[in-house]
């Protein structure tokens, strides 16, 4: 539909939306769950993940000029809460979500606060800027500690998954495991992480095959991506004594976990991970980028016109496709 360009305010920018990506959360929207029930309040435009032009500037902006290219980091701070004053302004206790609490990028322009662009050079490719904030979903969970060198086991492999594993492999994981109940899934790790094991849950048990594989020890670092309470409980069981787990995934309900056996007695460190450092997740990104040892952009496996986001949300809800791009 046709509404009117923002007005951006004083510590806003309005971007020219170059390229969005369709996430799990639009999903949810689109398919109206209590997920999406409990945090819209429409008419909202949705879509949040995205890079496009500076093209007006708030009067306030001193970091940002017009024709910067920019990636968007979905999380407003409010910046004047405890969390903010004391560096995680990623988990806000008043934070608002671009698209879900704000109008978002499914759209030509976007109203974008200046606090929450993330310049890229101008040659960048825009679709490479739209799947940042996606890709720094698995970024801050892998990042929670030691990767190098460490025996790891991802537990879903969609496409936060799979740039996960790709920085996994990057940054020199030294055996990794990915359990995946989607075939289609699966067959793209390979592109990801060449030398990882591949698991199929659906097919085998990936817990055993992850034990045996690492002689009855376990892994020094899982990671859960799926949300699902299967990929959960997997990641706590295959993690060795005093491993290290992140659940990057969201259970849509309460999770059944066996805390003696896999936490207490381990003595494993579990930590929640949600969105991402502003900004050293994006400077954890560029650093890879920059190293060459790992490009994101296999990761995007089909390209559309916005006109077309219903498609492009129904091929993302099969669960076969990558990441989806759309342009205004
Ligand atoms: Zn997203
Ligand atoms: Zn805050």
């Amino acid at each position: 539909m046709d509404v009117d360009i923002p007005e951006p305010g004083p510590k806003d920018v309005l971007i020219k939306v170059k390229a969005a990506a369709i996430c799990g959360t639009d999903i949810h929207i689109m398919e109206w769950t209590p997920f999406a029930q409990a945090r819209l309040k429409p008419p909202v435009i949705f879509g949040h993940e995205c890079s496009g032009e500076v093209v007006k500037m708030g009067s306030q902006v001193a970091s940002l000029a017009v024709g910067d290219l920019v990636a968007v980091e979905t999380h407003i701070p409010d910046e004047a809460c405890f969390m903010c004053r004391t560096g995680l302004q990623h988990i806000c206790q008043n934070m608002a979500i671009i698209g879900v609490h704000t109008d978002g990028v499914f759209a030509e322009y976007a109203k974008i606060p200046a606090v929450c662009c993330w310049k890229l050079p101008k040659d960048t490719n825009p679709d490479l800027g739209a799947i940042l904030e996606p890709w720094g979903v698995a970024v801050n969970g892998i990042l929670k500690g030691e990767i190098n060198n460490r025996s790891v086991a991802v537990f879903g492999c969609g496409p936060i998954g799979l740039m996960g594993l790709g920085s996994i492999n990057a940054w020199g994981a030294s055996q990794i495991f990915a359990v995946e109940p989607s075939e289609t899934r699966l067959k793209m790790v390979p592109r990801f992480a060449p030398d990882a094991v591949l698991l199929n849950p659906a097919k085998e048990d990936a817990v055993k095959a992850i034990m045996d594989a690492t002689g009855g020890l376990g892994v020094d670092v899982s990671i859960d991506i799926s949300g699902n309470p299967k990929g959960i409980q997997g990641a706590l069981a295959v993690v060795r004594r005093a491993g290290r787990v992140s659940l990057v995934g969201l259970p849509s309900e309460p999770v059944t976990l066996d805390l003696t056996a896999n936490i207490i007695y381990k003595e494993a460190r579990v930590f929640g991970s949600t969105g991402r450092m502003m900004w050293g997740t994006w400077y954890e990104m560029q650093n890879l980028m920059e190293s060459g040892k790992f490009d994101p952009m296999p990761v995007i496996t089909d390209r559309m016109p916005l006109a077309d986001f219903a498609k492009g949300i129904e091929m993302a809800a099969g669960g076969k496709a990558g990441k989806i791009i759309l342009y205004p």
